[in-house]
Formats: C-alpha cells, sequence, structure tokens
C-alpha cells in the first residue's frame, strides 16, 4: 500500500497581487503541509507580510488560487471568518484590546465565534496563558506587560481559537533585545508540539532549529525555498547570499 503524504493545509498556486499598478506579490507558489514549519525571510518589502496575510484575506489578491485545508479563500467569499479561526495570526504590533484585562482578551474570540460559555472560554484560555508562561499576569491590561509578555499573551490569543496553522508577521521584530527570547522559545514549543507555522522573520537562529524549509523572497517573488541547512549554508542566487551577508554583518 502507499502511504499517503501528510496533508496539504494551505496550498498557493500562481498568486499574485498588486497595489495599483505596483506588483507586490508575482507568481507565488508554495505549498505547506499539516504539521510543517515553514520561515520566510527576504528583505523589507519583499512581499514577505503580503503573502502570509492573504491566506487569511487581511489582503486580497488579484489572481491565482489560495486553499486552507481544502477550502479556497477568494476576495468577498463569505464565510471568511471559518478561515479566520482556522488561521492564527500573530502580528509584530501584537494587537491586544488595550481597554480589555488580558484574560478578557483571551476569552472574546472563543466566546463570539466559538460559542463558547465565559466558563469554558477561561479555562481555555487559563490553560493557554499557562502554557505561555504568563497565567499569573491574566488581571492585567496590556499597557502593565512588557512587549515580550504582550506578544506571548498574543500567541495565547490565537491559540484559543484552535487554529489548524499559525502564521507570524515579524513577532520579535518590535522588541527589546531581552524580550526576544522568550517569545521565540513559546514559538519553539509551538513547533515541537506539531503546530503547522508559516513565519516570516530574520531569526536565523529559529529558522534553523524549527524550520523543515526556508523560502526567500525578494521583489515579490520567490527565489528560494529550500531546507535550512542548504540555504544557510549554500544559498544558490546572488540575491540570497547578498541578504544573509548583510545579516550576519548586524
Ligand atoms: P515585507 O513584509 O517583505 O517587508 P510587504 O509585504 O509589507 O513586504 O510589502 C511588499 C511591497 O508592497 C512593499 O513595496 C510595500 O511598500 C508594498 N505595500 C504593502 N502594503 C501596501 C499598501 N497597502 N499599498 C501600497 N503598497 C503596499
Amino acid at each position: 500500500m502507499i502511504e499517503a503524504g501528510p496533508r496539504p493545509l494551505v496550498e498557493i498556486s500562481k498568486l499574485c497581487k498588486w497595489y495599483g499598478d505596483f506588483s507586490a506579490l508575482h507568481d507565488i507558489n508554495l505549498t505547506v503541509a499539516e504539521g510543517e514549519k515553514v520561515v520566510v525571510c527576504g528583505p523589507s518589502g519583499s512581499g514577505k507580510s503580503t503573502m502570509i496575510r492573504c491566506i487569511n484575506q487581511l489582503e486580497t489578491h488579484q489572481s491565482g488560487t489560495i486553499t486552507v485545508d481544502g477550502v479556497e479563500v477568494k476576495p468577498g467569499m463569505k464565510h471568511i471568518e471559518r478561515i479566520r479561526r482556522d488561521v492564527g495570526m500573530v502580528f509584530q504590533g501584537f494587537n491586544l484590546f488595550p481597554h480589555m484585562t488580558i484574560l478578557d482578551n483571551l476569552v472574546l474570540g472563543p466566546m463570539r465565534n466559538r460559542g463558547m460559555s465565559r466558563a469554558d472560554a477561561t479555562e481555555l484560555a487559563m490553560w493557554y496563558l499557562e502554557r505561555v508562561h504568563i497565567a499569573e499576569q491574566a488581571s492585567k491590561y496590556p499597557s502593565q506587560l512588557s512587549g515580550g509578555q504582550q506578544q506571548r499573551v498574543a500567541i495565547a490569543r490565537a491559540l484559543c481559537m484552535k487554529p489548524k496553522i499559525m502564521l507570524f508577521d515579524e513577532p520579535t521584530s518590535a522588541l527589546d533585545p531581552e524580550m526576544i527570547a522568550g517569545v521565540l522559545e513559546v514559538m519553539i514549543e509551538l513547533a515541537e508540539e506539531g503546530m503547522t507555522m508559516i513565519c516570516v522573520t530574520h531569526e536565523m537562529g529559529f529558522a534553523r532549529k524549527v524550520a523543515d524549509r526556508v523560502v526567500f523572497m525578494d521583489a515579490g517573488e520567490i527565489i528560494e525555498l529550500a531546507e535550512p541547512e542548504t540555504f544557510f549554508n549554500d544559498p544558490k542566487s546572488d540575491r540570497a547570499q547578498a541578504f544573509l551577508g548583510q545579516l550576519l554583518a548586524h
């Protein structure tokens, strides 16, 4: 009997996106299997954020297809909230509601979008806050927490929706250096537990440790797609070599 491989959770095919006349993404093809961890890197403005934002339609594309767990996501689709429930997202800037406690930030989604009771949502939220090592902060407001703590809350908030895949858009780049390790630690734990992840990040130590594949983008295109070992030790394109050289110089 032929063993079926892991099922594809995200399939991006011939994806193109323009902002007006400007081509932000050109012929992007990428399949991410269940349980796979993909790190996306590349110079600023290369389209990394736009690509992952198209997956949950925070940005809309003009041509090509994107499917999430077999369901095509497209501009104007009904039930986009169902896709967003399956696709957790963590942003550079945390995006927590400032007027709500940490706990209330976490219970909101499960109560509104998954129909959970407050008691059940609270239990779930506290479980995830434990997992990101921050349960003792549950009754505080976001401004009372450090950036690193807020980002861990944002990760817990996304997990409370029980997503099938997590997207990370430069989750550590707004953080003070001493805060970065704690957030990466949580992401590594998540990866080790088998979460499917697409992470836009320049944390190359993280990429080497957890990525199954690294995507290198430049000028709206995927230039290289390789296992970390190959990408870091033997980048094929001049552009990837220059990019890695610059990263090492910092
Ligand atoms: P990256 O994440 O790699 O830094 P982005 O995906 O944010 O790149 O941006 C890709 C390109 O699209 C950049 O040139 C950026 O200026 C442009 N862009 C992004 N968002 C918009 C927008 N809302 N309107 C016009 N151009 C945009």
